[in-house]
């Protein structure tokens, strides 16, 4: 069903980009909807305490940290879609864009998607998230203070994550699959070169060990087929993420190599009215205050298109 009311400005996504961009927009007048999904609030629903997002000075857990976020766009009219895009159309104007129930019509749009960091999916790396086991060690490495961790990965992710953990973990190994890392030299010498930092090469991980925290990690040396385990008191994940850009695919809107959204004129994609901000266009930053800022300068992006388009008519 075509719900025939034209809007400004339609935002997808309900993590911090989105929801900064619901506020900044709202705040302007311009009534956006923000379609939010069907698990609303984005990563930080699956963290713990955030401890680096500015204002909060004893820290914030993640989903309350949502919420808040929320209940703010919302006094100020925002309108909250609790349903899944599943298909747009940028190459119409108005845009379109349809959930299940309905299709929507705006003049412009943000894309605030985010993006999964990619998991090993081990049984004990599920069972043990936020307690031990971590995605992000900008937000997690401080509750590591003296402790032994390991990272897994190849990557720049890996070796930077690694180096950033040395601030706060005794030791910490990076265990790879190969032989050769992936990571760029610049980035490999900075980790061999860390005193803290050691490297098992040419390992599989075969499980996260621990009742209700991490306590190691179960480890197959893939030469010798031989297994043991490293004991370790908390476990990071750096193999990557991946943008959630599936329905943008044939939608005009350009994606790089790896399915991030290109930005072409500050927050405005290769389509004239179609925005995006955060982690959907960031594979280097991802936090949730950048994610924010980006969303704040779209729905500023927004406006002054508006603005444009209303002149030009
Ligand atoms: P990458 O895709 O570059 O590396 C992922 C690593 O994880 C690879 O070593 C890969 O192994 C390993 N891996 C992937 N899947 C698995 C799996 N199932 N089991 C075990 N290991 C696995 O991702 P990054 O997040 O490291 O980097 C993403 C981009 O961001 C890159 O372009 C990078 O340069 C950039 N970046 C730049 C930084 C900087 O300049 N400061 C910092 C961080 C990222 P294998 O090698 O065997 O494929």
């Amino acid at each position: 069903m075509t719900n025939q009311t034209l809007h400004n400005l339609i935002i997808i996504g309900s993590g911090p980009a989105g929801l900064t961009a619901a506020l900044y927009s709202a705040r302007a007048e311009l009534k956006p909807v923000i379609i939010a999904g069907l698990n609303p609030g984005g990563q930080l629903m699956q963290t713990t305490e955030v401890e680096n997002f500015p204002g909060f000075i004893n820290g914030i857990q993640g989903p309350e940290l949502m919420q808040n976020m929320f209940k703010q766009v919302e006094k100020f009219g925002a309108q909250i879609v609790r349903e899944n895009v599943e298909s747009v159309d940028f190459t119409t104007s108005p845009f379109k864009l349809a959930t299940a129930k309905q299709e929507y019509l705006a003049k412009a749009v943000i894309i605030a998607t985010g993006a999964e960091a990619n998991w090993l999916n081990l049984p004990g790396e599920q069972r043990l998230r936020g307690k031990g086991v971590s995605a992000c060690a900008t937000c997690d490495g401080f509750f590591f203070k003296g402790k032994e961790v390991v990272v897994a990965g190849g990557g720049d992710s890996a070796m930077e994550e690694a180096n950033f953990l040395t601030k706060f973990a005794s030791k910490v190994t990076i265990v790879h699959r190969r032989e050769e890392f992936k990571a760029s030299k610049i980035m490999l010498r900075r980790a061999e070169e860390n005193p803290k930092i050691t490297f098992l090469k040419n390992t599989a991980i075969l499980d996260v060990v621990g009742d209700n925290s991490v306590e190691g990690v179960r480890i197959k040396n893939n030469a010798t087929n031989e297994e043991s385990v490293l004991p370790a008191g908390g476990f990071f994940v750096a193999i990557g993420h991946t943008p959630s850009t599936k329905i943008f695919q044939n939608s005009g809107v350009e994606l790089d190599a790896k399915g991030y959204v290109v930005v072409k004129n500050h927050t405005q994609t290769s389509v004239p009215g179609v925005f995006v901000a955060g982690d959907v266009n960031d594979p280097r930053y991802r936090q949730a205050i950048s994610a924010a800022g980006m969303g704040c300068m779209s729905a500023l992006d927004v406006e002054k298109f508006l603005a444009e388009k209303e002149t030009e008519t």
